[in-house]
């Protein structure tokens, strides 16, 4: 096989262990995956329990979990490897880990108490149980910091009322982290708690959400709070601090959906690149026209640009030192230069990339969810620019 691009730009961006970790993950998504994935999508199934439990065996759910915990005490490096060696393949396969880790563990990781990691990390980090993250409602999207979820106290324990939606994995889950409403009267951000709520507790209902077009094999559900009671020690993180606890989480999340749109152009740049050499039109093959030639060294450079870029901010979420904006602004750049570079690799290659057997088509439909997921990218603009425009940042909208 020829070597991919995306490898040889990888392997002068990460040390040989990294690697060598990456294309395991790469190897298994190439061989188990890849022959039975039009089978899957045609036939309209979710990713299977098999996948999920051979994901398990791989470590993959437990990437960044402590070894203490029965985790590959690793980081987000190792996460975001993962879903760029899965979501070359298929963004569904590689977000089901993919949000188990960045939204499911790593809530945990970041504000849970010593008592909740010990019940919890140990079976997420096998891939046995996973946490759906529950922050997203039918009218509270980009306006996340104002839940219409909420919790409301009686004695030591709170009653949640509400529904959220387009949570991950949610049919897997066996708890969802639920966001919701508890000082109304509290300063802006500071409002809200986090609650793990069991997704089989008196009240849950679970839905999937339906006549979903993108990420066709990853569970998207709603999930309805009918009177939900919990404890006290079920919150995450600090009272009234739930929206610190999400915003936290979703650093690490954009940084992976980065990676996703990233594999897309890989995946890509691959196709092509065989495809216009092998393709004849008036007498040779149709990667000898210039206009040809331009896309495939636009994908080049925006893959070789941007997984320079990634790789950094990554490194410096792990030693801790990334700026909050930085994860935006990758998330932003690299999900909309995929999705334009995708619909221009269609185009060069012609008819043939309507057909889903090609693979473009299922690319460009999943990297429309790297543009709105984690935070839609144009209300993540206003948090960007804030940093160039001090003086009036209040004023912005
Ligand atoms: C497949 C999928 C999976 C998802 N998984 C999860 C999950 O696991 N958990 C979860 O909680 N959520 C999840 N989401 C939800 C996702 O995070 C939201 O879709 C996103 O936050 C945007 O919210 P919204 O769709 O309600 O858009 P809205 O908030 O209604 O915004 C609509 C549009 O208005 C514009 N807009 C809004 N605000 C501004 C602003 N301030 N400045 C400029 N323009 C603005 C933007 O163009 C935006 O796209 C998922 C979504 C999808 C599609």
């Amino acid at each position: 096989m020829t070597k991919r691009r995306m490898d040889h730009y990888l392997e002068q961006l990460i040390d040989g262990e990294r690697f060598e970790f990456y294309r395991v993950v790469a190897d298994y998504a190439d061989e188990q995956i890849a022959p039975q994935l039009l089978g899957w999508e045609r036939s309209g199934e979710l990713v299977s329990d098999d996948v999920i439990a051979q994901l398990g065996q791989m470590g993959i759910f437990g990437l960044p979990v402590p070894e203490e915990f029965g985790g590959q005490g690793g980081g987000l490096t190792e996460v975001v490897l993962s879903g760029l060696a899965l979501g070359y393949q298929s963004h569904s396969i590689a977000i089901t880990p993919g949000a188990a880790v960045s939204l499911g563990v790593n809530p945990l990781l970041l504000a849970g108490s010593e008592e909740q990691k010990n019940a919890h990390l140990p079976d997420l980090a096998s891939g046995k149980r996973m946490f759906a993250f529950g922050l997203s409602e039918p009218g509270r999207g980009s306006d996340a910091a104002n839940p219409e979820v909420v919790a409301t106290r009686q004695g030591d324990r709170w009653v949640l009322r509400g529904e959220k939606c387009w949570s991950t994995n949610a049919r897997w889950a066996s708890h969802v982290i639920v966001h919701a409403l508890t000082d109304p009267k509290g300063r802006n951000g500071h409002r809200s708690t986090c609650f793990i709520v069991p997704k089989d507790r008196e009240g849950v209902h679970y839905q999937e959400m339906a006549g979903k077009t993108v990420w066709k094999m990853s569970s998207t559900g709603s999930v309805t709070l009918d009177g939900v009671e919990t404890s006290s020690d079920e919150i995450l993180g600090e009272l009234n601090e739930g929206f610190k606890v999400m915003v936290g989480t979703l650093n690490g999340g954009r940084l992976f959906i980065a990676g996703l749109a990233l594999a897309s152009i890989a995946f890509a740049l691959d196709r092509v690149c065989g495809y216009v050499q092998e393709r004849e039109q008036f007498g040779g093959p149709i990667a000898r026209f210039q206009r040809v030639q331009d896309v495939v060294l636009e994908m080049d450079i925006a893959l070789e640009r941007n997984l320079t870029w990634l790789i950094q901010q990554v490194r410096r979420y792990d030693a801790s030192t990334m700026e909050r904006e930085q994860a935006v602004k990758v998330k932003i750049d690299c999900s909309r230069v995929a999705s334009h570079l995708l619909i221009e690799a269609m185009e060069i290659c012609g008819g043939i990339a309507a057909l889903d057997e090609f693979g473009l088509s299922r690319h460009h439909n999943d990297l429309f969810v790297t543009r709105v997921g984690e935070g839609s990218n144009r209300a993540l603009m206003t948090q960007a620019v804030a940093v160039l425009l001090p003086d009036i940042r209040g004023q912005l909208h």
